[in-house]
């Protein structure tokens, strides 16, 4: 089975959709010019300024990225602001330096005690060691 390419109104269309309008979802467009994928994206992919796809990882659909949304890998903000959300699971199992127990936290913290009022604890036992040794 050939491709049958988009026509030449269809790619101007294309064009108008992506730079005038900044629609960049794949979806989007494929909806508004019609019929099978594989000549819409083909023609996306010749369009003067797009350099390529990009997946959303929120939603798994498509963005066309053009060079002006270089950096933009997520559909919208709601997706972005959505997986965030999810991702951001307390995963580093740490020991508190301070009552021994066991904890998790995100794994880009360094945090070594459990709580603040651990920490806080802490403080005060190095304190008053120090404060032994000088006797
Ligand atoms: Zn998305
Ligand atoms: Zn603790």
């Amino acid at each position: 089975m050939s491709i049958i390419p988009l026509t030449k109104e269809q790619i101007n269309y294309l064009d108008d959709l992506i730079f005038e309008e900044g629609i960049y979802s794949y979806e989007e467009l494929v909806k508004r010019i019609g019929g099978p994928r594989p000549p819409i994206r083909k023609a996306i992919r010749q369009l003067k300024g797009v350099v390529g796809f990009a997946t959303c990882p929120q939603c798994k659909r498509d963005i066309v990225v053009t060079i002006f949304n270089r950096n933009q890998k997520f559909c919208c903000i709601e997706h972005k602001k959505k997986y965030f959300n999810t991702h951001r699971k307390k995963t580093k199992l740490t020991i508190c330096k301070n009552c021994g127990k066991e904890f998790y936290q995100y794994s880009f913290r360094n945090n070594v005690y459990c709580s603040c009022s651990c920490a806080a604890e802490h403080r005060e036992m190095v304190k008053r060691e120090q404060k032994e040794l000088k006797k």
